[in-house]
């Protein structure tokens, strides 16, 4: 008995002891260990954003809080990466530009490229066109390092906000060893998502899916835990290189619709991007026009969904594909003579219409033959 109890009593002490220890030990320990180095660049958004009346359900101004506000917001940032905080600007995010997704892609890529102690970006955005500058900066940063973009649902002096834990799981992701080379990610309520699929669902916390694409990861207690990585071109794989590119092409957005009759442009863009499931008979004509005037014209599901095959050889689709423009019944086969002599519609794979009209931007910086925009289209 006696030996019992004297074992018991030590195995107490022992407990105790390393009760006591293990957060000081964890503490030293993370007190030693260098810690990896993060810029937070800041855009403005929701997750800057400041209500009149603190506290509430309420409007709000989006892109108040400074960028170091933020940051300094979230203390337990400190103990996962020392972070810096830089001020690209502080709007809504409806005012983002391509002029501005150079400006950033430009910064990001030298700031990687030229400090080797940085181990990652992470950029705060707003969520209205969250996903369309994740999608450019994941097209054009080339580099390996992690670029994570977050926002919030609800601002910073809201009831609950959730910028300050976005902001730490994507701090987290971007000093993350796991998120080398997976492009640019965004991260939102704990799930890390790739750029290239994430959309804007709703106005609620976490908003954002990838749909049957599916997570790259998630932020768990013991940090971010990747299982997939994406397979078409980005980063340093991308070919499209902003060195000496001020502005992009002109490409326009349309939607095709029962009934629709296509649209007219005083001045012609460069590109149009239809969203469409196949046109409708009134829509053929303007936009077989317009592809005759030299206007490169690129068709995406409404959904982005559209997974049908597109030949590897990057022959623009045949124009009896339902993406393609119809001929008017009438005159179906001389029309259809004279569709051979103009260049096909470009498909567009599983990518939203907006992010197609990324795709489009970029990719007539490169070329605007239309076999070599399908290879694009099929690479990334
Ligand atoms: N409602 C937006 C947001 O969630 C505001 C913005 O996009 O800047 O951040």
């Amino acid at each position: 008995m006696v030996r019992i109890g004297t074992r018991f009593r030590c195995v107490r002490l022992f407990v105790a002891l390393t009760a006591g220890l293990v957060p000081v030990l964890l503490q030293a320990q993370s007190d030693s260990t260098p810690r990896p180095k993060v810029l937070v660049i800041a855009t403005g958004g929701t997750i800057a954003g400041v209500q009149s009346a603190p506290g509430t359900l309420g409007g709000y101004r989006a892109g108040t809080l400074t960028a170091e506000q933020v940051v300094t917001s979230v203390p337990e940032l400190s103990r996962h990466a020392v972070v810096e905080a830089e001020q690209f600007s502080n709007v809504a995010s409806t005012r983002i530009t391509p002029t501005q997704w150079i400006a950033l892609a430009r910064r990001i890529e030298s700031v990687l490229n030229e400090r080797d102690d940085l181990a990652g970006v992470v950029v705060t955005h707003g969520t209205d066109r969250l996903e369309e500058t994740a999608f450019f900066l994941y097209l054009t940063v080339r580099s390996d390092k992690p670029v994570v973009v977050v926002g919030s649902q609800r601002p910073a002096t809201g009831i609950s906000p959730d910028g300050p834990i976005n902001l730490l799981a994507a701090v987290r992701t971007a000093a993350s060893p796991q998120a080398v080379g997976k492009g640019v990610l965004v991260v939102m309520d704990d799930r890390i998502l790739s750029a290239r699929e994430v959309r804007k669902l709703y106005q609620r916390v976490g908003g954002f899916s990838v749909g049957e694409m599916g997570m790259l990861g998630v932020v768990g207690s013991s940090g971010p835990e990747f299982f997939f990585s994406p397979a078409r071109r980005y980063g340093l794989r991308s070919e499209f290189d902003l060195a000496g590119i001020d502005s992009l092409p002109r490409v326009e957005l349309m939607f095709s619709y029962p009934g629709g009759t296509g649209p007219t442009f005083d001045t012609l863009p460069d590109g149009v991007v239809v969203a469409t499931t196949g046109f409708a008979p009134g829509e053929g004509a303007p936009y077989r026009e317009l592809r005759r005037k030299g206007v490169v014209l690129v068709t995406a599901f409404p959904s982005g969904d559209n997974v049908s095959g597109v030949p590897r050889a990057a022959a623009p689709r045949a124009d009896s594909s339902s993406s393609a423009p119809p001929p008017d019944s009438a005159t179906a086969d001389s029309t259809a003579r004279a569709e051979r002599a103009v260049p096909s519609s470009v498909v567009s794979q599983h990518l939203t219409p907006q992010k197609a009209r990324i795709l489009l931007m970029l990719a007539l910086t490169r070329s605007s033959d239309p076999r070599e925009l399908q290879r694009i289209f099929v690479e990334y």
